[in-house]
């Protein structure tokens, strides 16, 4: 689905020769390699704060800690998405409360949103799923109506931009109260192990997710609040400081890639190519098609065959996920995520594609639909 070795000796001198002179400093926890890249990504998002962490599922679940949520209180969440998103939640006894998405950006649907509303309602969890922006400006106006915090996930999406109606644009994960990525080697920006980061540019925030992140202490041995240990290690910081030089060549390499795929497939009956949204740009973490319904396994087989690897992103919504199985929700509530679950298949994407695999993998498609 990637090709991490390729892009790794495509810049391998940079990476090593950041990763060796990190290992020559001995400064393993907390260099100053972190607060040089916590920098670069500040400024490369227009944020006022980048926090680092150690995953994005801790980024998330660091966020929710600093928001002082009480157990019980209700954090609405996709039911299309990755399991992080709502693990968190639960893990922090509050309860997720999972909403259909739209079909066609596969994001947060705010009509189902206002349905959920309840007074114990705190915040909702948009997340900027397979690289495009949830329909942001709708949701800060419903959160704001609501009083809701918004956390934006933002692990398939960073460096994605939205625009605002009045011509502003901002990148994801600074919209909202907060934003929280993860740098997983295969995300659109990914480290060598496993990273991840907070964003805001609320300096009370900043404070209060830098604190929980570090044992909930401002200064060392003694811990105002109860927090986790959740650093990035100084050599990821090293690395993710190389690749994020790259970051946007990486998305314009992902976009050709899609508008390659685009080309060879619009004109195949009964699949749809992943729709551009008008408000946000697209990286391309994931390159989704939706198949006719029934022709997954047999597509899947084929690509298989062919020696092509194809992913499905998800094939189970959240609500019906055994750890999140709850008695009162009714699958009739999620018409959407429902289908997408049985019709979506991801293809190969990544910042190296040669054009000879990309055109292998657009004739095995055209050939599996007989063209
Ligand atoms: C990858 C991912 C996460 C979790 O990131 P980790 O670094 O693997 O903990 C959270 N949310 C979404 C949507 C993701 O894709």
């Amino acid at each position: 689905m990637v090709d991490l070795k390729t892009q790794y000796l495509n810049i391998k001198e940079e990476i090593d020769e950041a990763v060796l002179s990190c290992i020559a400093s001995t400064e393993f926890i907390n260099g100053t390699k972190v607060k040089e890249f916590q920098q670069h990504l500040e400024t490369y998002l227009d944020v006022k704060h980048v926090i680092p962490c150690a995953n994005g599922t801790d980024a998330l679940q660091i966020a929710l800690m600093a928001l002082g949520l009480q157990p019980g209180d209700e954090v609405i969440v996709p039911t299309f998405t990755y399991v992080a998103t709502a693990e968190v939640i639960a893990l922090l006894h509050l309860k997720p409360v999972m909403v259909d998405v739209y079909p066609d950006t596969f994001n947060i649907s705010l009509e189902h949103c206002e349905r959920v509303i309840t007074p114990k309602t705190k915040a909702i969890v948009p997340v900027h799923l397979f690289g495009q922006s949830a329909d942001m400006e709708r949701i800060l106006s419903f959160a704001e109506k609501h009083q809701l915090y918004v956390i934006e996930d933002t692990a398939q999406a960073i460096g994605a931009d939205y625009f605002f109606k009045d011509g502003t644009t901002k990148k994801v994960g600074t919209i909202g109260d907060i934003g929280s990525t993860s740098f997983f080697p295969s995300k659109n920006l990914g480290c060598y192990g496993d990273g991840g980061a907070l964003f805001t540019n609320d300096d009370n925030y900043a404070e209060i997710l830098r604190m929980v992140a570090n044992h909930g202490q401002k200064r060392k041995y003694y811990h105002s609040v109860v927090g986790v240990n959740s650093r990035l290690d100084t050599l990821q910081a090293a690395i993710l400081d190389v690749k994020l030089k790259y970051l946007d060549t990486y998305a314009k390499n992902r976009q050709n890639v899609a508008a390659a795929y685009d080309a060879a497939f619009k004109d195949i009956d009964g699949i749809e190519i992943p729709f551009r949204s008008p408000f946000s740009t697209h990286v391309f973490h994931q390159y989704t098609l939706q198949l006719p319904i029934g022709a997954r396994a047999d597509f899947q087989r084929f690509m298989h065959e062919r020696k092509i690897p194809t992913m499905i992103y998800y094939p189970l919504p959240l609500y019906e996920q055994e750890a999140f199985k709850d008695p009162n929700i009714n699958p009739v509530d999620f018409p959407v995520t429902n289908e997408l679950c049985q019709r979506v298949i991801s293809l190969p994407i990544h910042t190296e594609m040669k054009s000879q695999t990309l055109d292998y993998i657009c004739s095995a498609v055209l050939n599996f639909f007989g063209k």
